[in-house]
């Protein structure tokens, strides 16, 4: 694993011109006047050789994403993929305004253009100098409770008080740091005029002074949770920021190892319904510049990021703990690290129980009066629970059975979906009906099983398979096979395996002429319900078997009929692995192009790429583009798979979520 930081310094300069400070909402919208604290950006690039991952950390109250998507764009040209950028907020109360939020009246943005554009600047300039740091490096892990420096205002005995540390070292070297702690920053006082990374700034320079490298700071699960000096001013910020730091200390001298040098990353896109009238108002002021996929509804989203028993959940605003916490507690093996405010600021996400919009005192010591509090600063309680679904659903390793009749068929057909599913690090098992016997040219039938056999493992290995089954079949018989026969077997390996997810032919597609690809469409699908009633196959329970559900089908074909088509899959970022597999099918995909050669001279053609000068990798290559382009384009990405998708249907307006 490989490890790189940096970090530049991003204090308003003079030359900007006004600048409002951010973080509370007062009358009189002071200028910022001064600086405390000089505030940075700080960015930590991982990098296992197959990932590479950056987390950078911006001293701020909070960005959204319009400026997000434009920091990904420039560092794209760094490189980077999108997907693998992680841009957060540290949310200090004594910032410049990077939201707009705080500026001189109602309407008014407070956001100083030229500061955005510096700060852009800056951000390129600290990833690109990270990127040429780059060094090997071992990675430990520690965590520690530390009640008493922090209170959650309105549910007292809620708190979630969890300061993570987790350091990259070379040797004895420090490299970098990423700490986590979930109290809001927001120890300067409101009338404070002076810039200052509030708490995190002060104890990431402990950080870097005593211990080296540069340390990046991560707001936890925060919704609520205030340190209990809030609002109290720079005196008691050194204090806090002194016991966060003695909590470091004592945590670094007795860390874990993380022994694994893969990085898993997940993604889901999440749908937020805006249901607050005032973010919608200042939208419509042209104050926030939400990206809304329909009316009302802004797409952001979440994600996860694996390293060992580590999981780094990053969530686009500030979830409280309640939202949260109740779904990791089955996953009593996993180290999880929330970090909120990545890659938007949306506000709070608040749970159903905790929901209240009637005027309440709250804990909040300098707070007496009655007020409805985070209420107004979230978007409403149907993007909390779209946040929770999203969370369960990243939180789920999968196991995968891909059912093909012939070696190429899965390949060829969910190739890119296979890849990302196991790239997601769930399980993938292959089984192959058939044994090819006939597809190739010029071989005999003994050496044609050899290497399609020997290919297509091959071929599911690059697509991520833990396991292939051959059921040795000869190809083409499947018409004439035992139907019941096929079908026990499928039912049965089901009850054995367990998929989750199964992944095969449709059962109607239009002008389907292969009996096999029929056959196996109907036997799969028939057997994944038979597997779970218990009055079939009854004699699979005396053998310590029981019934298994699947939950979700990616069913695919040559021609899918277009009306049943409901799940389209951008694999862009997977097509050189669905290359790379495709190419293994060597002896079926040389026959292949030989048989449409020999269609084209039936019918008085020459096809120049058919033709056998030309390397087979090179017309596979071709081909797959083309026909995966082309697909892509109907839906707007540069490459696609299209399925129908089974999966609870009708049942997920009925039901809730568990
Ligand atoms: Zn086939």
């Amino acid at each position: 694993m490989k490890c790189g930081t940096y970090k530049v310094e991003i204090t308003p300069r003079e030359e900007f011109g006004n600048m409002y400070i951010a973080g509370y909402a007062t009358m009189e919208a002071p200028l910022v006047e001064g600086l405390h604290d000089p505030i940075y950006v700080r960015s930590l690039v991982l990098d296992d050789d197959k990932e590479r991952i950056v987390l950078i950390s911006v001293e701020c109250v909070g960005l959204l994403q319009d400026f997000i998507s434009l920091v990904k764009a420039d560092l794209v040209g760094l490189g980077l993929k999108k997907s693998r950028i992680f841009v957060f907020s540290t949310h200090t109360h004594a910032g410049p305004d990077t939201m707009g939020l705080w500026g001189p009246l109602i309407g008014k943005s407070g956001i100083n253009s030229r500061y955005m554009l510096f700060l852009r600047h800056q951000i390129i300039q600290s990833v690109e100098q990270t990127l040429q740091s780059l060094r090997s490096v071992d990675i430990y892990f520690g965590s520690k409770s530390i009640k008493e420096l922090i209170v959650n205002f309105r549910l007292e005995n809620l708190v979630e008080d969890t300061l993570n540390l987790i350091q990259f070292k070379e040797g004895d070297e420090i490299i970098g740091t990423l700490w986590t702690f979930p109290a809001q920053p927001e120890i300067t006082t409101r009338e404070n005029v002076q810039i200052s990374g509030d708490y995190p700034g002060l104890v990431s320079m402990k950080i870097e002074q005593s211990m080296g490298g540069v340390a990046l700071f991560s707001l936890g699960l925060c919704g609520s949770q205030t340190p209990i000096y809030v609002e109290q001013g720079y005196d008691k910020m050194e204090i806090l920021a002194n016991e966060v730091f003695a909590g470091l200390q004592r945590i670094s001298k007795n860390l874990c190892n993380i022994e694994s040098n893969k990085i898993e990353i997940r993604e889901r896109h999440v749908d937020l319904p805006l249901e607050n009238d005032d973010f919608s108002l200042l939208n419509t002021l042209g104050i926030f510049n939400l990206r809304m996929v329909k009316e009302n509804v802004i797409r952001s989203s979440i994600g996860k990021i694996r390293i060992g028993n580590l999981h780094l959940l990053t969530i686009p605003g500030e979830p409280f703990p309640g939202l949260i916490n109740p779904l990791l507690e089955k996953y009593t093996d996993h180290h999880f690290i929330i970090m909120s405010h990545v890659n938007d600021s949306v506000g709070y996400f608040i749970p159903r129980k905790e929901w209240n919009l009637d005027p309440v005192q709250f804990l909040k010591p300098e707070t007496k009066e009655n007020f409805v509090g985070h209420e107004m600063e979230s978007m409403g309680l149907a993007a909390s629970d779209a946040i929770q679904e999203a969370i369960r659903d990243i939180l789920k390793y999968k196991t995968i059975m891909a059912v093909s009749p012939h070696a190429d068929d899965i390949t060829i057909f969910s190739g890119g979906l296979l890849a990302k599913l196991t790239d997601e690090g769930n399980k993938l098992i292959c089984v192959r009906i058939t044994d090819d016997y006939g597809d190739s040219v010029g071989l005999t039938p003994e050496k044609t099983i050899n290497r399609n056999r020997k290919e297509a493992e091959k071929a599911y290995a690059i697509l991520g398979a833990e396991k292939t089954i051959h059921l040795d079949y000869p190809s083409d018989t499947l018409y004439t096979a035992d139907y019941e026969i096929l079908r026990e077997i499928f039912v049965k390996l089901i009850r054995i395996h367990k998929p989750d997810v199964v992944v095969t032919f449709d059962v109607a597609p239009l002008y389907e002429e292969n009996p096999d690809h029929i056959i196996t469409a109907r036997v799969v699908n028939d057997a994944c319900w038979q597997a779970s009633f218990d009055s079939y196959y009854r004699h699979h329970f005396k053998e310590g078997l029981e019934i298994h559900t699947v939950g979700e089908r990616y069913l695919f074909a040559e021609n899918l009929n277009p009306q049943v088509i409901n799940f389209h899959l951008d694999i862009t970022d997977v097509i050189d692995t669905k290359i790379n597999a495709v190419s293994q099918h060597q002896t079926v995909m040389k026959n292949w192009f030989h048989q449409r050669k020999l269609l084209a001279r039936a019918n008085n053609l020459r096809v120049d790429l058919l033709e056998e000068d030309i390397p087979n990798p090179i017309r596979v290559n071709i081909l797959v583009r083309a026909y995966y382009g082309e697909i892509g384009a109907s839906f707007g990405a540069k490459y696609g798979e299209v399925f129908r998708k089974l999966d609870a249907g009708f049942l997920h307006d009925l039901g809730e979520p568990i």
